[in-house]
């Protein structure tokens, strides 16, 4: 079964839909990256309790922005970064993407997906696992107490992106256009 869901920023300018999302289409994932908490904190946002952001990742083909597009932003956290999106009209984070509109893929933060939590699980199912352990705060022996992703989880992210590649998903990618990012990326200079 497939499900339209709605996407929406925190104070409402920004709204969108994802159509057809399901479980096979998707990989619902927390990611303990230090690049994500770093830009998720940069925009006054809180990471998950156990420390990583939720994200499901999607093919940018299926999203489409009603309205507010010109309030979306990009944010490198280096010259080699991820683009990570995010709206300014409240700052809240959207996801990140390739930095090229060839690789058909998106990690949408839940933040942007306008659905209680019990509800994505039912949309995107349980979480499948969760990547970057060894980047996430806490203590070693909560770090352990988290099921680490196995190589299939990995196998799957990558083989998903293959398979919304040969489809034609790079060539209706929402976060580009002719090829260029449909803003300008600006590389946030992090203070340690
Ligand atoms: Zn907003
Ligand atoms: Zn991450």
């Amino acid at each position: 079964m497939a499900d339209d869901i709605s996407l929406k920023c925190t104070c409402g300018e920004v709204t969108g839909k994802a159509a057809g999302l399901s479980a096979e289409n998707t990989n619902h994932i927390i990611c303990h990256c230090a690049d994500c908490r770093t830009f998720v904190e940069h925009l006054g946002g809180r990471t998950e309790p156990e420390g990583g952001v939720q994200i499901t990742q999607m093919s940018p083909a299926r999203i489409r922005i009603i309205q507010g597009t010109e309030n979306i932003r990009c944010l490198r956290l280096s010259e080699k970064g991820l683009f990570r999106w995010y709206t300014d009209c409240c700052n809240t984070p959207i996801g990140a993407t390739p930095p090229s509109a060839g690789i058909p893929s998106v990690g949408m933060l839940h933040n942007f997906i306008d659905l209680p939590p019990e509800a994505r699980t039912s949309v995107f199912g349980p979480v499948r696992g969760h990547v970057f352990l060894n980047e996430a705060t806490g203590t070693a022996e909560q770090a352990a107490a988290i099921p680490k992703a196995g190589l299939a989880l990995w196998v799957r992210m990558y083989g998903i992106v293959i398979g919304w590649k040969l489809r034609g998903d790079a060539r209706r990618n929402f976060f580009f256009k002719d090829g260029q990012p449909i803003a300008r990326p600006e590389i946030l200079s992090v203070t340690p």
